[in-house]
């Protein structure tokens, strides 16, 4: 076997959504696992569901998550003329004929076999009478099994006399489905065809039309559709969303890959690979032939993850990206992007995602004076008492030469001995002096973090309160 060519054909009447990314994914797993190629062809011959808008957003969607493409993106829309040919050849070569029965003549063909006990389908009463017009069908073989071994499901047969002569060519000329998906896949080189489960019933379809055109037929494989957890089809409610969702949440491109693949696939009990990984590893023998089942906690747990593996120059980056979004340029431009540099260390552990982290990093990027205080918190640890003990180890961070972490240990540890009082005494209060609320990163990681000016400045507004 030659080299391994995959693809995604979606069809742009609405967002790419979990299921559609996950097919995509696979499809591209399985091109990158043999140095293969994977292409994209975009399914627009629905011309009154097809928007430009879908298209963008699905492209953007594979972009965003990193499943290149090679080649040209391939428009269905634009090969009409190349179905019609194929149409034509297969009507010369006697495997397609006019039909003219009206869908009233069709359904009470349908009928009729049904009270005869025999499968609901056309049996192509029009096939021997020489039409020049009108749908052009298949004819299907009278005899005999389509059968393929799917790399999913395992071997698949079906009886050809349960299938009816399908529609080809619609009275308005347009090609159908079956029709374009084997021509396009056949011109595109393709050999391998992942997608939903779905379509499986139309694959013996799609493989006679390869064998009467004498086509290669590629391998076929179909994978389960996703669950919500109440094992019913996913909805929107349980994580059916689009992939762009995803990134407006703040999810990060590899994570959701990361679950996306664990979605059907698996190597051993490992849950977290880099994409990298999911490459080298990647074939369709592990891809599992049951549902799975959604699960948006574990989802979270795996964003989670790459949240704390991430370069903090790389979250920097989309901490900006997303704050700009948020208040416009000109004030996202008031925030030094080195901010978020130095804060994400801290943030890593404790955000699920860069929505998370960036509210997280809210009271580092505010100057003093714009400090929110939790008022609750405030009148707390503010008091009488705590506002001289503030304003003491205050001046002494002020008198510190080195304003370092280890610097501030000792001048800590050295106050609490002076005072003779434990750390949680100043503790809470000096957090909510310079974060204005009760949760934080550690203290001094914290002071580091902020400068000792903006330390020192907010210490002081809190004494003032
Ligand atoms: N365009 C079809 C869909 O979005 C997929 C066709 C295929 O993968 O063969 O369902």
């Amino acid at each position: 076997m030659g080299k391994i060519i995959s693809r995604f054909a979606p069809s742009p009447t609405g967002y790419l959504h979990i299921g559609g990314a996950r097919t995509a994914l696979f499809s591209w797993l399985l091109a990158r696992a043999s140095g293969g190629e994977f292409r994209l062809r975009v399914e627009d011959t629905d011309r009154e569901r097809s928007t430009q808008e879908a298209t963008d957003a699905i492209i953007d969607s594979m972009k965003w998550l990193g499943l290149e493409h090679d080649g040209e993106i391939v428009f269905q829309s634009t090969r009409a003329d190349r179905h019609n040919e194929v149409i034509d050849q297969l009507i010369e070569s006697g495997h397609a004929y006019y039909c003219q029965c009206s869908k009233e003549d069709v359904d009470a063909m349908r009928e009729q076999a049904m009270k005869e006990g025999r499968k609901p389908k056309y049996d192509g009463t029009c096939r021997e009478k020489g039409l020049t017009s009108g749908v052009v069908r298949f004819k299907t073989p009278q005899d005999g099994v389509t059968a393929f071994k799917d790399m999913v499901k395992g071997p698949i047969a079906v009886e050809n006399t349960e299938m009816d002569d399908m529609i080809l060519r619609r009275t308005d000329g347009s090609p159908t489905y079956n029709l374009a998906v084997v021509v396009d896949d056949h011109d595109m080189g393709v050999n391998h065809v992942l997608r939903g489960d779905d379509h499986v019933n139309n694959t013996p379809r799609q493989i006679l039309i390869y064998r009467a055109m004498g086509w290669d037929v590629p391998e076929f494989g179909h994978v389960p559709m996703i669950l919500g957890p109440d094992k019913k089809k996913l909805s929107k409610r349980h994580g059916a969303l689009s992939v762009m969702e995803y990134e407006k949440m703040g999810y990060l491109p590899e994570a959701v890959c990361n679950y996306l693949a664990r979605l059907g696939w698996s190597h051993g009990d490992q849950e977290l690979f880099t994409m990298e990984e999911m490459v080298k590893l990647f074939s369709t023998d592990h891809l599992g032939n049951s549902p799975s089942v959604f699960d948006l906690t574990k989802f979270e747990w795996v964003n989670g993850q790459y949240m704390q593996k991430a370069d903090p120059e790389v979250l920097a980056d989309l901490l900006m990206d997303f704050l700009t979004r948020e208040v416009g340029e000109e004030e996202a431009a008031n925030v030094d992007r080195m901010m978020f540099v130095n804060v994400a260390p801290l943030l890593q552990p404790r955000a699920k995602s860069i929505v998370d982290m960036l509210e997280q990093s809210r009271p580092f990027i505010v100057p003093a004076n714009f400090l929110p205080y939790d008022e609750k918190a405030v009148k707390k640890f503010l008091t009488d008492e705590t506002k001289p003990l503030l304003e003491e180890i205050a001046g002494r961070i002020e008198a510190l030469d080195e304003f370092t972490e280890k610097g501030l240990e000792d001048v800590h540890r050295q106050f609490l001995e002076d005072k003779d009082i434990k750390f949680k005494v100043i503790a809470q209060p000096i957090r909510v002096a310079i974060m204005g609320k009760t949760q934080s990163p550690g203290l001094f990681e914290t002071m580091m973090v902020l400068g000792k000016d903006e330390t020192l400045a907010r210490m002081q507004r809190a004494v003032e309160l």
